[in-house]
């Protein structure tokens, strides 16, 4: 791929599909390529600047002004182990399912639960990204990033990403400072399994499976989630489009009442999660579609662009969503989706 391009369209490079043009588009191989393109175009301090790794997590609401960052940073080696332990670091910009399948072919374990999960190793530590009962922070060790303003190398430990539901300090304080370029995991030589979440045990009887490895959790996690999310190469989606919410206790209460059965998961500070999907097809959502984009029929989470959709037009129905599940449940629906 040619280095800095102008007016570059970023149609294959999102999942939603959304027809937007970056001002300017630079591809990232290396961290010393990414710290000297900072130093040598002076032009860049004014610019706004976007990292963008598989586009999985990103609604493009307009073409982006300033430069798209995109990263391309391969490699994956182990740096440390022990008899329990290995430490594998990757490049940011492998694809998050490849460094999974290595993984896995190692027996290496750990990881297994977040198999399938669209994008980059570089952005997964943004959203700490979650499936199946495991979250990115049970493995993660480190990160590498480079500060954009200085140019220079930062690590930041477990405790300096302040990992937390869907979130980080990347969606927070040092939200678009940072271009992450590697991830170190801390993986499993003897593994802890981890079959008690969603589905993974039925699917695993289906499998005819009673003893399952690391692989076999893999297999029946790419299984379920095959056959319930719309596959982005086929439809235009950014996966769960919101975030679960988090109520008080009182207010579940208050909504047991009228909804007995509402879903709802105990959180360790006493607080409930309530399920987003839920709460959108209640209030009437799950299936509409409104010309070319929509909430998909099996999942009321995702919304889809069935062809041409643009981004401001997918916003516009996640506002009418969020205003809809505020109306029914004075719950406010926040976005688990980048909006750019
Ligand atoms: C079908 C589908 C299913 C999904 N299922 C799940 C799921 O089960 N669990 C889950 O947690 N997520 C899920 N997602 C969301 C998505 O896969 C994750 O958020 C993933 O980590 C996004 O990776 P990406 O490389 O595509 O990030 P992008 O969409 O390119 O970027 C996302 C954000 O991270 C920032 N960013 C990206 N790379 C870097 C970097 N190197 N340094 C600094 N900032 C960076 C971007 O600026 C942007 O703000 C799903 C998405 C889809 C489409």
């Amino acid at each position: 791929m040619p280095a800095l391009q102008k007016n570059f369209s970023l149609l294959p490079y999102n999942t939603f599909g959304i027809d937007a043009k970056a001002e300017w588009f630079f591809p990232v191989s290396s961290a010393e390529k990414l710290i000297e393109f900072l130093a040598d175009n002076a032009f860049l301090k004014h610019q706004k600047r976007l990292i963008l790794g598989g586009g999985s997590n990103v609604l493009f609401t307009s073409d982006v002004e300033g430069v798209v960052l995109y990263n391309q940073i391969k490699g994956i080696r182990v740096v440390a182990e022990d008899e329990k332990s290995v430490f594998v670091q990757a490049g940011a910009g492998e694809v998050w399912h490849e460094l999974v399948l290595h993984c896995l072919e190692k027996n290496w374990g750990g990881i297994e639960n977040l198999s399938l999960i669209p994008g980059s190793v570089g952005a997964s530590p943004i959203q700490n990204i979650g499936a199946y009962g495991v979250e990115l922070k049970d493995i993660f060790h480190s990160l590498e990033a480079i500060q954009l303003e200085t140019g220079k190398r930062e690590t930041f430990s477990h405790a300096a990403c302040r990992f937390g539901y869907r979130d980080s300090i990347f969606k927070r304080e040092a939200k678009g400072k940072y271009f992450i370029c590697s991830v170190t995991l801390q993986l499993s030589k003897i593994h802890q399994l981890n079959t008690s979440y969603g589905a993974i045990q039925s699917e695993l009887t289906e499998m005819g499976i009673q003893k399952p490895s690391i692989q076999d959790i893999s297999r029946a996690v790419i299984n379920i989630r095959q056959s319930k999310l719309p596959d982005p190469a086929v439809i235009g989606n950014g996966g769960s489009f919101f975030k679960n919410p988090v109520v008080e206790s009182a207010h579940l209460q208050q909504l047991q009442q009228e909804f007995p059965n509402i879903p709802h998961y105990p959180q360790p500070d006493g607080r409930q999660k309530l399920a987003a999907g839920w709460l959108i097809e209640q209030a009437g959502w799950k299936g509409k579609r409104l010309g070319n984009h929509g909430v998909h029929d099996r999942q009321a989470l995702v919304l889809v662009n069935y062809g041409g959709a643009t981004g401001s037009e997918i916003l516009d129905l996640a506002q009418k969503i969020q205003a809809a599940v505020s109306a029914a449940f004075d719950v406010q629906l926040e976005t688990e989706v980048n909006i750019v």
